[in-house]
């Protein structure tokens, strides 16, 4: 008997590479050159980097000076939150508290307490049972000595869009910078820094259909340079040094590029995709709910309480099926709900409920009704109801 199809639907993770990434990057490998040579292969990569940050740039309405070429999202998100406290020390800066988000990637959260030791305060913002940043208490918690307010545009776990404009207006009212992890939105949703009126802007490239490994951190040319987290050969300024990897960042600017192009295309295929998925879960007398209600989400994304089923032993179940996470990590051997559904509220068992799936540019209406059948015909197993742990 031939072996079931696998349905990858962990998008939140990462997503699928763009054959239109894939081929710019063995472009780029094919051609050996680094960007700092003074020859002509040195100049071909410098070339295709400069093409390539002026691509990235575009696609949120920046200049290519404003664009620093990183190794993703986590480091960009270090990068914003460090190097701007740094900065801000160095300059006698006399503003001491950053505001961020209870449902910020870790890669937020972590910089942010790390900042305590420096003499920072940290505020968190609550979210409301749906994900969604509490803006009045965002409003009592800034003040005329925050740095930097960190809010990002669409969740990792639930998909949510928050509200960044309006973020960013609050803090502009009281003249603190604004920083938002675009990781989940990039490609999925239309960015623009200057609409969004932030300062700074982290990118990754493989939630975006192109390769793990690389992204970006935007630095508005008005707003202070983020001090370096590394030194070395004066690369990109001296903010990111270190030999720009030429083949990621042709990778990176494709994906970018394609996404753009099919934006409108692959918005209304996910939306498409979800709501069969659901409808047929429905059909099959599956209870679930969306954690996020009727609310802004990414398209294509959806994060689902299953009543009474325990998703973590659902999801072992599937795994050599269709490939979906949880609301649950495992962190040092013990299952512990996300931070994510903890501040909105789930208690442990609820979080141990939510499943999450991303139907992406190349799932098929087939790969949704699979996956929902996948869904139907393990819920049956005694220990998905049950939460029976299973080896
Ligand atoms: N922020 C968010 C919202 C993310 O989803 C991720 C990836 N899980 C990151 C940051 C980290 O990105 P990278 O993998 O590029 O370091």
């Amino acid at each position: 008997m031939p072996a079931a199809p696998m349905i990858y639907l962990d998008g939140f993770a990462t997503l699928p590479l763009a054959p239109e990434a894939r081929e710019a990057m063995l472009r780029a490998w094919s051609t050996p050159g680094n960007a700092g040579s003074p020859h002509a292969a040195g100049e071909q990569a410098a070339r295709c980097v400069a093409e390539a940050r002026a691509r990235v740039a575009a696609a949120v309405g920046a200049s290519p000076s404003e664009m620093y070429f990183t190794s993703g999202a986590t480091e960009a998100n270090n990068l914003a939150l460090l190097g701007v406290a740094t900065a801000a020390i160095e300059a006698a800066n006399p503003r001491r508290k950053i505001v961020v988000s209870a449902v910020e990637h870790k890669s937020v959260l972590e910089p942010a307490s790390a900042l305590v030791r420096n003499g920072f305060t940290i505020e968190i913002v609550p979210v409301d049972s749906y994900g969604r940043l509490d803006l009045s208490a965002l409003r009592q918690m800034v003040d005329d000595t925050t740095l930097l307010v960190s809010v990002m545009a669409a969740n990792n776990e639930t998909g949510i869009i928050q509200p960044v404009k309006e973020t960013a207006a609050i803090a502009r009212s009281f003249g603190a910078l604004v920083h938002s992890d675009a990781s989940q939105a990039l490609g999925k949703v239309a960015l623009d820094v200057l609409d969004l009126d932030v300062d700074y802007l982290s990118l990754s490239a493989h939630k975006c259909y192109g390769p793990m490994g690389i992204g970006a951190l935007f630095v508005a040319a008005g707003a202070p340079r983020p001090s370096p987290l590394c030194f070395g050969g004066g690369q990109q300024a001296a903010v990111r040094p270190g030999t720009e990897p030429v083949p990621l960042i042709a990778g990176f600017a494709a994906a970018v590029e394609v996404a753009a192009q099919r934006l409108e295309l692959d918005r209304a295929h996910g939306k498409h995709l979800v709501q069969l998925f659901e409808t047929e879960l429905a059909s099959r007398q599956i209870r679930f709910r969306r954690v996020t209600g009727e609310h802004d989400i990414v398209p294509g994304a959806s994060a689902l309480a299953l009543e009474g089923i325990d998703a973590d032993a659902l999801c072992t179940l599937l795994a050599r099926t269709v490939q979906v996470s949880t609301g649950s990590a495992c962190t040092s051997g013990q299952i512990r709900s996300s931070h994510v559904l903890e501040a909105m509220g789930y208690s442990s068992r609820h979080a141990r409920e939510v499943v999450r799936v991303f139907f992406d540019r190349y799932k098929s209406d087939a790969d949704a009704k699979a996956a929902a059948q996948a869904f139907f015909a393990h819920i049956g197993h005694p220990a998905v109801a049950t939460g029976e742990v299973l080896q």
